[in-house]
């Protein structure tokens, strides 16, 4: 019978919030709500913009490529953007989640323990999904798979359009 008020006296000196007054102590805690809605909203907001294809590319696309780069596996996917981002909240460590690697998530497909799909960018050609040739080289290397060094173009490898180039062009055109 002891335990109730232990418990209480615990909990209430480890937040330190509590006024003693009930309508102020809701206020607070409806406050710190707040907040923390307000800083999740801003963590979303700067991965959103954090879109690795560079500024300006032209090409507007609500999804994520998701692309395994495991060679022997050829799983790819388009997520929802908001989607992609509440599955990375959910599945990653906040280490993962903001470190310097791209963020990886496990693959349904090969089930590689290393978690091997990356979130790819669009081709503005023909708008199919691949991973930026560095991306691949570094996560492949890390994942222990044979690697080999990048191009240095950024070239898609479905129809070998140099993707740089023909966002400039792009962008002459407008
Ligand atoms: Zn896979
Ligand atoms: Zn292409």
């Amino acid at each position: 019978m002891l335990r109730t008020p232990l418990i209480s006296k615990v909990a209430g000196r480890k937040l330190d919030l509590s006024t003693g007054d009930p309508t102020k102590d809701k206020l607070l805690m409806g406050g710190l709500i707040v907040v923390i809605i307000a800083a999740v909203g801003a963590m979303v907001w700067s991965l959103t913009r954090g879109d690795k294809g560079g500024g300006g590319d032209g090409v507007i696309t609500k999804d994520v490529a998701l692309i395994c780069v495991n060679p022997k596996c050829s799983y790819t996917d388009d997520m929802n953007r908001q989607d992609y981002y509440q599955k990375l909240n959910d599945e990653l460590t906040f280490e993962e989640l903001h470190g310097m690697n791209p963020p990886r998530t496990a693959c349904s497909d090969c089930n590689h323990p290393g978690k091997s799909v990356v979130q790819g960018i669009y081709c503005p050609n023909c708008r199919k999904g691949f991973v930026n040739p560095e991306v691949l080289f570094n996560v492949r290397r890390q994942l222990g798979f044979p690697a080999q060094p990048p191009a240095p173009k950024l070239m898609c490898p479905h129809c070998g359009t140099d993707v740089l180039a023909f966002r400039a062009e792009q962008g002459k055109k407008k």
